[in-house]
């Protein structure tokens, strides 16, 4: 039996881009010597400086105590050439360039490094698992830690085991994950593992229902925020995230998904896209950001809002639905995961479980007889359920 890895374990971090730094602080913040990799100097010179400003801010906030923040620069070594320092590492999480083959040249690299034991994370959001541990001669010890952007402040990690990984390797770097203190969720290695893969509808359908003109960007967020509980509405969420950024991963979870209809990119964003309009960053998007700008007031009819929100969700739970059917993930792990990756205000599951899975195939099936297309065709295990008068979760856990 390998031993767990501890903080004194040497954790190697390879990209120190967006997510590589962040990475690189948590498992600094947790007490481990960490060397963070970079092919670009200047990536990681900003990287140094980003943790220090950010670190800096939190003691000035309280969050850490007086000289904690130069304590743990400390612990992060800066390596610009060659990867033989990380032969040190019990643990290395690449997250660099989210292209297959450089990922793969990287992990036979690293595999040649380090001892036997030694975990291989990739950081990855779309690629497969499975591919990139194809690389290495010992697939077993390769596995995916997806952490959410910002990693010190998103609180959930994608477990990916990919086709070969140990379970051993699985359940240590659990540990080590919520050592760290994060909420692991296990996702089998299938396109956008859970949260990007069930949050689509939330765009999708929202952006079809404007197509059709139903309603307004406004109106549409207006009734997810009010009849949902929504932080944000799905117009408002895409214009933060970027619309470039969305609609690529609705595209490329799409083609991944062999052309799935569920997930089929809109041509409105891609107009979006083509015009610059890529939302707050751009000062425009579906709504106008710049000075002295306005934006339209939603329409806000009870009844029409309801129905949109009744319309998406359908479309969210019949992902989350079809996600338990195709065991990506359990039911809790699920919940979980669009809790703490996306912030909705309940778990898609026991939402469904709250209305009941008649009412919200009810739903689903007018929707169905409505287009005839294969987008809305509810998943098997909606009628496997009610046939066993079955729930996802107990009554006492919703
Ligand atoms: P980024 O572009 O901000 O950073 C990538 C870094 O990797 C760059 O500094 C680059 O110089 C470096 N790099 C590229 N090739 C390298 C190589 N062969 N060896 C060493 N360094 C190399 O990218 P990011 O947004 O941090 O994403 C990194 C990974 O994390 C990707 O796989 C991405 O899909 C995934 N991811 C991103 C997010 C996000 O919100 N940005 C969230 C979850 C996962």
């Amino acid at each position: 039996m390998t031993p767990p890895l501890t903080t004194a374990t040497p954790v190697g971090v390879v990209g120190a881009g967006t997510m590589g730094r962040g990475i690189a602080q948590v498992a600094a913040t947790f007490g481990h010597p960490v060397l963070l990799h970079d092919s670009n100097p200047q990536a990681l010179e900003d990287a140094r400086a980003f943790l220090e400003r950010i670190l800096r801010r939190l003691v000035e906030k309280g969050k850490l105590a007086p000289g904690q923040d130069a304590e743990i620069l400390n612990r992060i070594t800066l390596l610009s050439e060659g990867l033989e320092p990380l032969a040190a590492c019990g643990l290395i999480i690449e997250a660099i360039v989210e292209d297959l083959a450089a990922k793969q040249t990287l992990f036979a690299q690293l595999e040649r490094l380090v001892a036997s034991d030694t975990i291989l994370a990739t950081n990855t959001s779309s690629l497969s698992v499975t591919a990139i541990a194809s690389a290495c001669q010992r697939p077993e010890r390769v596995l995916g830690l997806h952490f959410f952007n910002p990693a010190p402040l998103m609180p959930l990690v994608e477990i990916v085991p990919g086709v070969a990984t140990a379970s051993e390797v699985v359940s240590r770097a659990r540990s080590l994950v919520e050592a760290w203190g994060k909420t692991p969720v296990v996702a089998r290695d299938t396109p956008g593992f859970i949260v990007n893969r069930v949050a689509r509808p939330f765009y999708g359908e929202a952006l079809r229902i404007l197509e059709e003109g139903i309603a307004d960007a406004p109106t549409i967020d207006w009734a997810m925020r009010t009849f949902g509980g929504f932080r944000m509405g799905p117009f408002e969420l895409m214009d933060l995230i970027g619309n470039d950024i969305n609609f690529r991963v609705t595209e490329t979870l799409w083609k991944a998904c062999f052309y799935e209809p569920r997930y089929r990119p809109s041509f409105t964003q891609q107009r979006m896209v083509e015009a610059g309009r890529l939302g707050r960053k751009a000062g425009i998007g579906f709504y106008d950001y710049r000075e002295g700008a306005t934006n339209p007031d939603p329409v806000t009819d009870p009844t029409l809002g309801k129905q949109i929100f009744q319309r998406i969700l359908a479309m969210l739970i019949n992902e989350a639905v079809d996600a338990v059917f195709w065991r990506i993930a359990s039911p809790a792990d699920i919940d979980r995961a669009m809790q703490l990756g996306v912030n909705y205000p309940k778990g898609l599951l026991h939402w469904a479980d709250e209305l009941g899975l008649p009412t919200v195939l009810g739903w689903l099936e007018s929707l169905y007889d409505t287009y005839r297309e294969d987008r809305y065709r509810p998943s098997p295990l909606f009628r496997q359920m009610i046939n066993r008068n079955a729930r996802f979760f107990e009554e006492a856990d919703t």
